[in-house]
């Protein structure tokens, strides 16, 4: 453990934990709070205000209130990006003790919270910043003797539903497109993970947002977060989680008022390692694509599918390098892996371990908690791996590679594809034609060649199938948060 990136006494005992509505910090209507938990050692590190549906009343009062008539909708396009801009560099000066926070209260790598979660949060800050004052509209030569146009308007009051396993980037990858384009926002930060979210609302009032502009709900789904959905006065609704409460956002939106929604959901990614690539390359790619962030990413390369006369070495070599993963102290600075978020998900993915030893694929290495307290699960490999099974099936979210084998080309798209979901696809060869034929083949959002995990806040994101519908990032998630207005003129 280093001195720099310890935890602090005043960091355990954050202060902002109550909601932000209309830059005021203020307790929930209920008086009710909840516990956000430390899942290094499962015990309590604060209390946080708890919102419920008359909280989020409040909160949509004062959105609608800055969309309509405040300072934010007459500001010019530029200073908006100049306060997106400022934001950026806030986090930046407290990178350190936002990457403390994160980890505090996510459990993941201190290290890897600076180098990633932070990092990225700011360059996505930033790339949304510039397009603030360049969403624009188009002039079309309609038949006629008319002059029209189109402009690029805010939706309105946007509700975003974020997850915990990238608490401050997923924040960064709803709010900063938002903002850029001029809407008001309604947040719920994930009840396991709601501290960054709420020290970055104390960075976004000091940066000088006006009042309403950015709203913080920390509580919990079935309430605040069901209160967003079905808001009659929400425009638009951007969740990330679960497919299942993404079907939940959906129903909601349709029974209420309609609005907008983008949801980017769960995966069963496959990564497919053909016998031409450099091996060891292959093998560590495979291991990051499954094991980064404990398993906890939506698009994790959870179906490794490893061509036949390669298999059992690709199994050997990747056994040898979990075992090596150093799993442990997430503020020290060697350790690879840290705990799963909370009791849930822990339970959830011992229960998959069980069920793929019962449905008989081979425990090659893990399948056990490490140590005695605390959400610890050893960096775990199945060989052996049938398609109907449910390890090779279901979304794990956790430290669980499942290696399958394959004979062919066509026969691994078709395997592969197999799947409700379609976020991301990995493929390694050195053959530019079978790069192709996968980049082309597989039904899904992203697919890395040679590489896996690469997401940039220029790229868009998202899902085919039930992985969830429009994108985030790049130019593309910008457009899910403008309405193109059409303007006719007679001349
Ligand atoms: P989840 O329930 O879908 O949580 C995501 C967000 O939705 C949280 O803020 C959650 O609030 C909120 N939510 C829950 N129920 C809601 C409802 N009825 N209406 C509106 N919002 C609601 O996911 P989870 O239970 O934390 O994790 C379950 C599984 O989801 C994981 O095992 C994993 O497979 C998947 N997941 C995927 C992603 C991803 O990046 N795509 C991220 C996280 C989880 P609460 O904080 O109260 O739950
Ligand atoms: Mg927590």
């Amino acid at each position: 453990m280093t001195a720099q990136l310890a935890p602090t006494e005043t960091e355990a005992a954050p202060f902002a934990t109550k909601l932000l509505i209309g830059n005021r910090w203020v307790s929930s209507e209920s008086g009710e709070s909840f516990a956000t938990v430390n899942p290094t050692t499962g015990e309590e590190i604060c209390q946080v205000a708890a919102a419920d549906a008359s909280d989020v009343e409040n909160a949509v009062q004062a959105a609608r209130e800055a969309f309509e008539h405040g300072l934010w909708r007459k500001m010019h396009a530029s200073e908006r990006g100049q306060l997106l801009y400022r934001l950026a560099d806030h986090i930046e000066k407290n990178a350190d003790a936002l990457a403390r926070l994160e980890s505090l209260d996510n459990g993941k790598p201190v290290s890897v919270a600076k180098r990633v979660d932070v990092a990225k949060a700011v360059a996505c800050y930033r790339y949304f910043a510039g397009w603030a004052d360049k969403v624009q509209g188009k002039t079309i030569p309609i038949d006629g003797d008319f002059f029209c146009y189109t402009r690029h308007e805010p939706i309105g009051v946007v509700g975003q539903i974020i997850p915990w396993n990238y608490p401050m980037l997923m924040q960064a990858w709803k709010l900063a497109p938002a903002l850029a384009t001029g809407n008001t926002v309604v947040m719920k930060p994930a009840e396991q993970t709601p501290l960054s979210a709420l020290r970055i609302g104390e960075l976004i009032v000091e940066a000088g947002f006006p009042e309403g502009v950015v709203n913080l709900l920390p509580g919990f789904g079935p309430t605040a977060g069901a209160a967003i959905a079905r808001h009659m006065d929400v425009d638009k609704v951007a969740f990330t989680g679960s497919t299942e409460v993404g079907r939940f956002i959906l129903e909601a939106a349709a029974k209420s008022n309609l609005k907008r929604v983008t949801l980017e959901l769960g995966g069963k990614s496959p990564n497919i390692i053909f016998h031409d690539t450099d091996l060891d390359e292959a093998v560590e790619g495979a291991h990051l694509g499954i094991f980064s962030n404990q398993g906890q990413i939506c698009c994790a390369g959870s179906r490794v599918f490893v061509e036949e006369n390669i298999y059992d070495q690709f199994v050997e070599k990747s056994v040898a390098r979990a075992r090596k993963r150093v799993v442990g102290d997430p503020f020290d600075l060697k350790t690879e892996q840290g705990p799963q978020v909370d009791q849930a998900q822990f339970d959830k993915v011992m229960g998959y371990i069980e069920s793929g030893q019962s449905e008989g694929a081979t425990l090659a290495c893990g399948g056990k908690r490490v140590g005695d307290r605390g959400y610890f699960i050893a960096p775990t490999v199945f060989a052996d791996v049938r398609d109907d099974m449910k390890i090779a099936r279901e979304e794990i979210f956790g430290p669980v590679m499942s290696v399958i084998p394959f004979k062919n080309l066509e026969e691994v798209i078709t395997r592969a594809n197999r799947t409700i979901y379609g976020l991301a696809a990995g493929v390694w060869t050195r053959d530019i034609k079978k790069a192709h034929a996968i980049a082309n083949g597989i039904r899904a959002g992203t697919v890395w060649v040679n590489c896996y995990n690469i997401l940039d806040t220029r790229a868009p994101f998202g899902g085919f199938k039930q992985s969830g519908s429009g994108r985030e990032l790049g130019e593309y998630g910008l457009q899910e948060y403008s309405e193109v207005k059409t303007v006719i003129i007679r001349l």
